[in-house]
């Protein structure tokens, strides 16, 4: 399967790569037919190499059998139709692996706008966040813990605290959060990394963390701790593919703090 053969980060920073090599304005007829190509069904035979290399046909006027490495994508490709640079038909290639894993629209995009933004140098000026989130990751933390005793008052004496501390409230927590976009994503990451803290200690009071087999409660928290943990990776790694939806430098700050612990 593409989605388990293939890092994330790795496609991202491919993507990240062809965009940066291939404006939009200037390569507009390339980028759309390697895209049209893949959707309508020409790119077929994919087979994954191993996790940095792909191959796969694609069909246009003939068959070409193409190549790909995810590591060096602008560097290491091949195609018979021997075009400079990435051609249309390892665009298609790519653009299949990639909506596969990931969301070909949403990279699309990115692309078109990623030429829109004037160059940095031109304005200097505005780089505090356009919208200034009159909140701190201290009141989030309260508003988790207030959240968490309410919830607690209902639910503390069941036997499966640990599931609905992952699969209750933390929906219930991901569902409030402040509007702006960019703070958003660090908001969830604390939702997760608040409950994670709750999930460990309760944990540790059993004992659970030490012993190798127990219980069914123990093996049941186990599977609770591992969702709450894989929310909070798949959180860092959306910060990581996207720089630009990165939250205000305030609250990157005044959560690393909270990381420490
Ligand atoms: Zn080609």
């Amino acid at each position: 399967m593409l989605q388990t053969a293939i890092s994330k980060p790795l496609l991202q920073k491919a993507a990240a790569d062809l965009q940066n090599d291939l404006p939009f304005s200037v390569y507009k007829p390339l980028i759309q037919k390697g895209r049209d190509l893949s959707r309508r069904g020409f790119v077929y035979n994919v087979i994954v190499i191993d996790s940095e290399r792909i191959k796969g046909k694609v069909a246009d006027v003939t068959i070409h059998d193409v190549t790909l490495d995810l590591a060096d994508v602008i560097g290491h490709h091949d195609c018979p139709c021997e075009t400079e640079g990435p051609c249309s038909h390892v665009l298609a290639l790519f653009f299949y692996v990639y909506g596969n894993v990931l969301d070909n629209g949403e990279l699309l995009r990115q692309w078109k706008q990623a030429e829109k933004k004037p160059p940095q140098t031109v304005s200097p000026a505005p780089k505090t966040p356009t919208v200034a989130p009159a909140e701190s990751v201290d009141e989030w933390w309260e508003q988790f813990a207030k959240a968490l005793d309410e919830f607690a008052a209902r639910h503390r004496r069941r036997d499966d605290w640990p599931y609905r501390l992952a699969h209750q409230l933390f929906p219930a927590l991901v569902k409030g959060g402040p509007k702006h976009h960019a703070a958003r994503g660090l908001y969830r990451f604390h939702a997760a990394l608040f409950l994670f803290h709750h999930l460990i200690e309760y944990g540790k009071e059993r004992g659970w963390h030490q012993r190798l087999f127990g219980s069914y409660g123990q093996f049941s928290w186990q599977q609770d701790v591992e969702y709450i943990a894989d929310e909070l990776f798949e959180t860092l790694e959306r910060f990581s593919s996207n720089p630009s939806a990165s939250a205000p430098d305030p609250l990157i700050k005044q959560t690393v703090p909270y990381v420490r612990d």
